[in-house]
């Protein structure tokens, strides 16, 4: 259920895909969106061109569970987007899945974006008194609607003025008659990467994308940068937002991007192991076995394991084949979910002191039944290690971290999350030892990067406009440490 607080605002999770210039972009962008299902299994859509005519096709649930072999071949042409999408609750109809599509004096448009927007309900209150009707309470239709009430004369220029006008996060895809446009907001919130197949091109949310389809990496769209790739294959760059120090998100590498991939110029793998070390080296305790949550916590409990010397057992087994279901949102379908989704494998744990590694802690329920569990299965000990600093802050640019009453280290002290998990001990990452988890190269352990760390600090680098968001997040006159 949506919670009082954030009534009205749609937090997303979302993967984006454009192939451009390829016989088969539907079925590469079906691959594509394949290798993003992480990013969101609510719904799953594609746009295609051909012959200056929009196909599109949408549907609730997963990518290979949902689009056919019929649906993609509904999808011709040589351009293609798609998009995956979660939404936490509010908006968990086929309307708000996207790729939006809209019929402008360009022709018909087609967009599709990852990120939340901060300034999307005063815009959509504006457009909506100046006569815009909505048929969604997506953020991306506020986009459409200001585009298409531009003056300019190409859609080129239009998605500009438009994109000047909106704050927040946003990795976007369009596809229209002008060519293919991909974009990341100036503070380079969300990852997006540039791939080349064959003669053609792919944009990803995720290089787990790229892999898939075994198209080379080129390099990252950069903060603030519109790339457009028109009919005739030629492919420009501009910066036309004001310039700003990016702040690519820090739980992209903590959580949310596939491990596989490389965004923000790292490997996701190697920051999460170096996470897991610098875990043991600030919270390391005497115990028999490291075990991971799989599978969010592998790669951490690995590095846990290596710097400590404590053995690594894989004492949770994971089950695949557990479905998303239309009630998963609920409380109730999480606590049962756990259950659903892992099972201790009893024989290693008996006796054991065990130390379980987990790369987050949001509201602490799934934390409390691991526990359970493996206490259960005969551990001695049980030590809950957290691959990240405390969640303390709602994240209003686009990961589903719900409002500050729900998140457990919003609300209790360290002892007192160790007591409601029922452990033996806690220890979370500290930010340095994230900041130096995540840095690449630096001898200091650093290289200037600065992260968005609102979820860990409560201080957020893009303004929020919108009240709702506003009113959850840290009084910028208040000291409370983050
Ligand atoms: P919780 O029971 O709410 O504390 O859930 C914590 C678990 O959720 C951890 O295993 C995380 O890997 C995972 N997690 C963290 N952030 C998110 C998110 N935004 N969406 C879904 N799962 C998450």
């Amino acid at each position: 259920m949506l919670p009082e607080e954030l009534d009205g605002v749609l937090v997303e999770e979302c993967g984006v895909v454009a192939t451009v210039d390829h016989g088969e972009a539907s079925n590469l962008t079906y691959l594509g969106l394949h290798a993003l299902q992480h990013r969101g299994q609510e719904s799953v859509g594609i746009a295609s061109l051909c012959s200056n005519s929009m196909h599109i096709r949408r549907k609730m649930g997963r990518v290979a569970e949902t689009l056919t072999p019929e649906d993609l071949s509904s999808l011709p042409g040589d351009r293609a987007i798609g998009h995956v999408r979660y939404s936490t609750a509010g908006g968990s109809v086929l309307r708000n899945a996207q790729p939006i599509f809209v019929e402008l004096r360009f022709g018909p448009v087609a967009f599709a974006h990852n990120g939340n927007l901060t300034n999307a309900d005063v815009l959509r209150r504006q457009l909506e008194s100046s006569g815009s009707i909505f048929h969604s309470t997506s953020d991306t239709e506020v986009i459409a609607h200001l585009v298409a009430r531009s003056r300019k004369d190409s859609l080129e220029e239009a998605l500009v003025e438009a994109l000047l006008q909106v704050r927040g996060a946003y990795s976007l895809v369009v596809l229209s008659r002008e060519g293919v446009h991909a974009v990341r907001d100036a503070h380079g919130v969300r990852p997006l990467v540039l791939g080349r197949i064959e003669n053609g091109w792919m944009v990803a949310s995720e290089t787990s994308s790229l892999d898939l389809i075994r198209a080379e990496f080129v390099r990252e769209i950069e903060p603030g940068e519109l790339l457009t790739f028109d009919p005739s294959g030629l492919q420009r760059s501009q910066r036309p937002f004001a310039p700003v120090t990016p702040t690519p998100c820090i739980f992209e590498l903590v959580y949310f991007a596939r491990p596989d991939s490389t965004i923000f110029g790292r490997s996701v793998y190697a920051a999460r192991v170096n996470m897991g070390r610098e875990l043991a080296r600030s919270t390391s305790i005497g115990a028999d076995l490291v075990v991971p949550v799989p599978d969010s916590g592998v790669p951490a409990a690995l590095g846990y394991s290596r710097e400590s010397g404590v053995p690594f057992e894989l004492g949770l087994i994971r089950s695949h084949y557990v479905g998303r279901t239309f009630i998963e949102p609920s409380s109730s379908i999480r606590h049962f979910g756990v259950k659903l989704k892992l099972n201790p494998v009893a024989g290693l744990l008996r006796g054991k002191r065990v130390v379980v590694v987990d790369d987050s802690v949001v509201r602490g329920t799934t934390s409390r039944k691991i526990v359970k569990m493996i206490r259960e299965a005969g551990a001695s000990e049980v030590h809950f290690r957290v691959a990240s600093p405390p969640t303390r802050w709602p994240c209003f640019y686009g990961i589903d971290t719900p409002v500050r009453s729900q998140l457990i280290a919003a609300t209790h002290s360290l002892d007192e999350i160790r007591d409601y998990i029922t452990a033996d001990s806690i220890g979370y990452l500290t930010m340095e030892g994230l900041r130096r988890a995540c840095a690449v190269a630096g001898e200091d352990g650093t290289d200037g990067t600065r992260f968005c760390e609102a979820c860990f600090s409560g201080d957020y680098p893009i303004e929020l406009s919108d009240e709702a968001r506003r009113s959850n997040a840290k009084d910028p006159a208040s000291d409370e440490a983050g």
